[in-house]
């Protein structure tokens, strides 16, 4: 891969995706596969001056290892350290930042019992939620992007030996997160203020609900939250620092009421639950939970997944993105969500953003309930829409506002 364009990224993603401040603590998730990008991030962080950068080494086949042979019980009891190595740091004076980096191989999982998967990552979601919350709630700033990884190119581009499908992944990640323009931070600037002012039009509208048609059958009506908020581009921390939580992003989201949506809905991409690939589904809703599903592959893994806690049968989040975006123009399945959810408009099962509530990051859970936002263990955005889409808006005031034509923004 070309060294130059692989230092500009992790300038990029560190110093702007993140926005790393003076004398923060900067912790960075990688994938033991990519240590020289953990390093190229190492020395972004640094130069932006971290006080200390932590690499957290992360390690699949390890994973799937633990998944395999030690006892759900042993897996779900985690130690008190583990969730105190997130909080220290986001506690200290100086405050922290994270990015996560990603090269997943999406089979990873795959063979291993579905079931006690879930378990584990449930219980091990629940210990964490303390620090989750510093990241859902956009207390501190974080960012998650990606790099390829082996499994995770040969599933992409399959046919090709390993050394070029990995080439032809960075180069395809290098294109969609703009960085082959040689100049991503004005990129970046210019794409951040277009999405800006979307957002700002959706909320000046005061929307009551959106309802979505596609010619493959989709009708589906979504019911805003009370005082949502649609949110795009950049985020905002506690602290006023502004960062970009995923790299790419293209989507402007807003927060559905957990129990007003109704219609039927279709999946447009195939969609990767822990490993496993759920394809061809639909979801029927009525008064926001689903009571009717099915899909062609891996129709079990959906109803495990649909049936994790209570919650995770009703979404929350509803997001826009134009077939326009240069990942669906990259004509690529990415097998990855952070890529593919940024090719097409798309739900998630389970738990909303706070941020997605006016006032809601000082809200208990409780408070946010009552406004209608939904709470999960899970939150999994899939992917529902088309070419063909066509979204009109309900304001609070009758008046009805066309938000996307033929799978385009309308405004
Ligand atoms: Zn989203
Ligand atoms: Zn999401």
């Amino acid at each position: 891969m070309d060294q130059k364009l692989m230092q500009l990224y992790a300038d990029f993603i560190v110093k702007v995706g993140v926005n790393v401040q003076p004398r923060q603590n900067f912790i960075v998730r990688c994938p033991v596969t990519m240590p020289e990008f953990a390093h190229a991030c190492v020395r972004a962080g640094y130069e932006a001056g971290a006080k200390r950068v932590y690499v957290r080494w992360e390690d699949e086949r390890l994973s799937r290892l633990d998944m395999e042979l030690a006892a759900e019980a042993d897996l779900k009891a985690m130690q008190p350290f583990e969730l105190r190595s997130w909080l220290d740091l986001a506690e200290d004076p100086d405050g922290c930042c994270t990015l996560a980096i990603h090269a997943s191989d999406p089979e990873a999982y795959a063979g291993l019992d579905a079931g006690k998967l879930n378990r584990v990552n449930l219980a091990r979601r629940t210990m964490l939620k303390p620090w989750q919350e510093y990241t859902m709630n956009d207390r501190i700033q974080w960012c998650v992007a990606s790099v390829p990884a082996p499994g995770w190119a040969a599933k992409v581009f399959p046919g090709l030996p390993v050394d070029e499908a990995m080439e032809k992944l960075w180069d395809v990640i290098f294109e969609v997160c703009r960085v082959t323009t040689g100049a991503p931070v004005k990129a970046w600037r210019d794409h951040v203020a277009k999405t800006k002012a979307r957002r700002d039009q959706l909320n000046a509208w005061q929307l009551d609900s959106v309802h979505m048609t596609s010619a493959n059958g989709t009708d589906l009506t979504v019911g805003l939250a009370e005082d949502a908020t649609w949110e795009g581009a950049s985020s905002v921390s506690e602290r006023g620092v502004e960062f970009i939580a995923n790299v790419p992003t293209e989507e402007v989201f807003t927060a559905p009421h957990r129990e007003r949506v109704n219609g039927i809905v279709y999946g447009t991409r195939p969609y990767v639950y822990n490993g496993q690939l759920i394809d061809g589904w639909h979801v029927t809703f009525r008064d926001g939970k689903v009571v009717e599903q099915g899909a062609e592959k891996n129709a079990d893994l959906l109803a495990e997944m649909l049936s994790t806690d209570e919650n995770a049968c009703r979404i929350g989040e509803f997001a826009l993105v134009p077939a326009s975006s240069p990942i669906r123009k990259s004509g690529v399945l990415f097998y990855n969500t952070l890529f593919d959810e940024n090719a097409a408009c798309h739900i998630a099962f389970g738990a909303g953003y706070p941020t997605n509530i006016v006032g809601g990051r000082d809200m208990t859970r409780a408070q946010l309930l009552e406004k209608g936002l939904n709470d999960s263990a899970i939150h999994e955005d899939v992917m529902v829409g088309a070419v063909d889409s066509h979204i009109t808006g309900l304001r609070k005031n009758g008046e009805k506002v066309e938000i996307f034509k033929d799978g385009e923004w309308a405004f």
